[in-house]
């Protein structure tokens, strides 16, 4: 398996670990978008969002509950963003699903 995200997984290659549990890991961006950046990710190789199904959707559930944690602890009082890229049209670079937890400034919308 050559997935990127499952060597960071693996401790092949290394990350700016922020969360880690049985089921997430969570590190921080190496190219920020806002002060806060972290990839929120499932240890297990899932290709991205359109790849969720009854048999994993618990690990998204666990990835969700991580996410309001970290946006405390990690002192995104004032709001956050959470995106997943799927598929080429969406700009996902990494076929291993993650999820972009971001904050400490002022997003807006529509993203484009
Ligand atoms: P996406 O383009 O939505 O698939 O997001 C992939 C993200 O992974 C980008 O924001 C990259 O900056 C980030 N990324 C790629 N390689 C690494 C790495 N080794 N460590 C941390 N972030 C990475």
């Amino acid at each position: 398996m050559s997935c990127i995200f499952c060597k960071i997984v693996k401790g092949e290659i290394p990350c700016s670990k922020v969360y880690e549990d049985d089921l997430v890991l969570v590190f921080n961006d190496i190219d920020p978008q806002a002060p806060k950046h972290m990839l929120v990710i499932p240890k297990e190789h899932i290709g991205g969002a359109a790849d969720i199904n009854k048999g994993n959707s618990h690990v998204v559930a666990r990835i969700f509950e991580v996410i309001a944690d970290l946006s405390k602890s990690e002192g995104m009082l004032e709001g956050f963003r959470v995106v997943t890229n799927n598929g080429k049209d969406a700009g996902q670079s990494v076929d291993h699903l993650h999820f972009h937890l971001m904050g400490g400034r002022k997003f807006s919308w529509p993203a484009g």
